[in-house]
């Protein structure tokens, strides 16, 4: 930016970069014309908007800089005006109801936070995508508003402590897992290629069982393809750090060093396209879906996520003074209140039709969110809590600063209990919200993470001002706060086993959210609660609120019915006409073992065959039955017209149905000749590479 742009405009943007200043338009042209000048010199002939819409992806449309020159000819061009905002065709894009075929306009707007950058011959510019009226109709507006709220309430706590700083920034470090399979498989199951995951196929032999896969040797053609992925993501300046063997076999993870979190964002969203195309070019297709194999584990993003200042403080870890540490715990506890009061939109926030496959199973976070803090931070808790303020402790010699923080030891901060059950883990120096799913919009969790401890911190705040105008020290003050929350919050501490069923009963009686219908989770967005803190943060209104779950209860819906519809497909086409052959070569030869043989003797001989010719007619006739059975339910679903009402009848009555086919199926490939099953079988899917 130095270089490409006039000293007077790079002061002004670095100042909408750095301190959120309003943009100012006057300096757009010339912004323009800077990065215009750049993408020229990379060999850039077109720019593009790059927006996230409410779909699990990112939009773009591109034009080349080209214009009129008012002279009946052409000339390279690329203004401020189209830098700064524009008006995509996007009236396909999901909606929720918000913009009307009749007024249809979205507009896309220009987010100097996040640096454009270049793919292939195209500028891109991440902008929000907003409706006319105003409404967020993507990712980027409200998690940009979270991240000004998260701000604001978290600089006026942080005044408590250190008055000198100017702003609190979020950190998303985020851990992205995936699986690799070979590409000429992949084209022949149509099942990944429609829906991502496997409907069907019987679990392999030999799988994750023997633990050999987790930070193995990576394979050659696997590390080339990490290769060609990291260099590309740090040309795009993405700062790419860890590789790794997942647990499952084929599965991988991918991790860069944490960073702003709308950057972080936006580089998750810019990676996951990255990873399909660089997956192509090495003969691999890419499975983001979160369970694309039944019976070994499926693929998540962990979110680690942080508050820091300015100046260079981590708000989530501890520090080396009393102070520091008392900061350090208020920042903890009322990041732990936050999620306590919300726990259900929390587990709303990462859930959707695919993640509902990993959530719950023993292999992630189970559909209850609660926290794991480790024993030390635990015990730290736990003594605030108990302690009188009559029995405060003088530290440090300073009579003023009465303070019962007790040392917090230097373990603490290497953190070495870890438990891999927990949905939202304290991790040393920050979160980490294991529940958010592989394909996801990392947004989707970071916007009510941060709305939720934005309102959380405003009303600390509030609590504590109100004990000080009461003459109560500042220090006493928060204390005393921090007391009360460690008592209201408890019910969300868990260090336990997750997966176990006695937390689910547990939790349960802790009042925690155990809705497991996906569908049904989605409601937390629409709970007065929800709708207040969203309002009260400025991050979303009841009405941006309703269109989205809208969107969320169509899309599920719209993901049951492929899948429902895949299968359908496949049973009718492709297993049980080859089951059916199958069965006829076996009759054949049951009736020829009969000729050869004498009577009693081909009994013996054809009893085996007979045994699985009966099977098969079994299988065929339930898996007919139940595929006729399921077109029934989804043409009953179709009539509903409530879009929630119909995702709970899909939820309730499709889903199910597709568990029950496969079963059968998964059956016939154990029994039908290797040589006719029509479809790569997981051995192969898994273990090729
Ligand atoms: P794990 O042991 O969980 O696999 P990694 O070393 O892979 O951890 O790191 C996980 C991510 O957490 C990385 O992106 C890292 O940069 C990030 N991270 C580390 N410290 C913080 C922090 N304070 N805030 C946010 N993210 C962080
Ligand atoms: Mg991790």
């Amino acid at each position: 930016m130095f270089k490409y742009l006039p000293e007077p405009v790079y002061t002004k943007l670095v100042d909408v970069i750095d301190n959120g200043a309003p943009l100012d338009r006057s300096i757009a042209d010339e912004v323009a014309a800077g990065m215009k000048r750049w993408a020229i010199e990379l060999g850039v002939t077109h720019y593009s908007h790059w927006f996230q819409p409410l779909t699990d992806g990112t939009a773009e449309k591109h034009d080349a800089f080209v214009e009129h020159d008012g002279r009946g000819g052409m000339i390279e061009e690329f203004s401020g005006k189209l830098l700064v905002q524009q008006e995509p065709d996007a009236s396909s894009f999901p909606n929720g109801g918000i913009r009307n075929t009749f007024e249809a306009r979205g507009y896309s707007a220009w987010d100097p936070s996040s640096p454009v950058f270049v793919v292939d011959d195209t500028l891109c510019i991440p902008t929000v995508f907003i409706a006319y009226t105003g409404e967020a109709l993507d990712y980027k507006a409200p998690l940009l508003k979270s991240l000004r709220a998260v701000n604001e309430a978290a600089k006026a706590v942080c005044h408590y402590f250190n008055p000198e700083v100017k702003k609190v920034f979020t950190y998303l470090g985020w851990e992205q897992e995936y699986f690799l399979v070979d590409e000429g498989l992949y084209a022949a199951r149509p099942d990944l290629l429609l829906t991502g995951r496997t409907l069907m196929g019987h679990e392999s032999s030999k799988n994750q069982q023997l633990e050999d896969h987790y930070f193995g040797a990576i394979p050659p053609r696997v590390a080339a393809f990490m290769k060609d992925l990291e260099v590309k993501s740090l040309e795009l300046g993405i700062p790419v750090k860890t590789r790794h063997n997942e647990v499952a076999p084929n599965q991988f993870e991918l991790a860069p060093i944490y960073e702003e979190c709308n950057l972080a964002v936006d580089h998750n969203m810019l990676i996951m396209s990255l990873m399909r195309n660089i997956a192509r070019n090495h003969g691999f297709r890419l499975l983001l879906h979160e369970k694309p194999f039944k019976g070994v584990n499926g693929s998540g993003k962990h979110n680690n996520w942080s508050l820091g200042t300015d100046n260079g403080i981590l708000l989530h870890a501890p520090g080396k003074t009393p102070e520091d540490n008392l900061r350090f715990v208020t920042f903890v506890v009322n990041t732990l209140m936050a999620v306590h009061r919300h726990n259900g939109l929390l587990k709303a926030s990462i859930m959707s039709a695919t993640n509902a496959h990993r959530l719950g199973a023993n292999e992630a976070p189970p559909a209850i969110i609660s926290s794991f803090l480790g024993k030390q931070l635990n015990q730290v808790l736990d003594h605030l809590e108990e302690s009188s303020t009559d029995e405060l402790i003088n530290i440090a010699g300073k009579s003023s600063m009465k303070l019962d923080i007790p040392q917090i030891p230097e373990l603490l901060i290497d953190n070495t209990d870890r438990n891999r059950t927990s949905p939202f883990a304290f991790t040393g120096n920050r979160f980490e919200f294991r529940a958010v799913g592989s394909e996801a919009n990392c947004a989707s969790a970071m916007i009510a993470l941060n709305a939720a401890v934005a309102e959380q911190l405003m009303e600390f705040k509030q609590k504590v001002d109100a004990l000080i105008e009461k003459g109560e020290a500042k220090v006493t003050a928060i204390v005393s706060v921090i007391r009360q929350l460690i008592k209201e919050c408890k019910n969300i501490r868990f260090d336990g086993n997750g997966y176990s069923e006695e937390w689910k009963a547990e939790a349960a009686r802790r009042g925690l959210d155990c809705e497991t219908c996906c569908p049904k989770i989605f409601d937390n967005y629409l709970k007065a609660e929800s709708i207040a803190m969203f309002e009260k943060t400025g991050v979303m209104t009841q009405k941006e609120l309703e269109a989205r779950n809208e969107v969320k209860w169509e899309t599920y819906t719209k993901k049951i019915q492929i899948e429902a519809r895949v299968l359908g497909d496949l049973a009718m086409n492709h297993i049980i006409p080859v089951a059916t052959k199958y069965q006829s070569e076996l009759i054949d030869n049951a009736f020829k073992t009969k000729q050869l043989f004498s009577k009693e003797k081909a009994e013996r001989l054809s009893a085996k065959n007979i045994e699985l010719i009966e099977q098969i007619a079994e299988h065929n006739t339930y898996i007919e039955e139940s595929i006729a059975q399921m077109i029934e339910n989804r043409k009953r679903a179709h009539r509903i017209e409530d879009e929630r009402e119909k995702a709970i009848a899909y939820h309730d009555e499709i889903a199910p149905m597709l568990e029950k086919i496969r079963y059968h199926i998964d059956k016939l490939e154990l029994i039908i000749d290797d040589q006719m099953w029509p479809l790569p079988k997981y051995r192969e899917l898994l273990f090729i590479r």
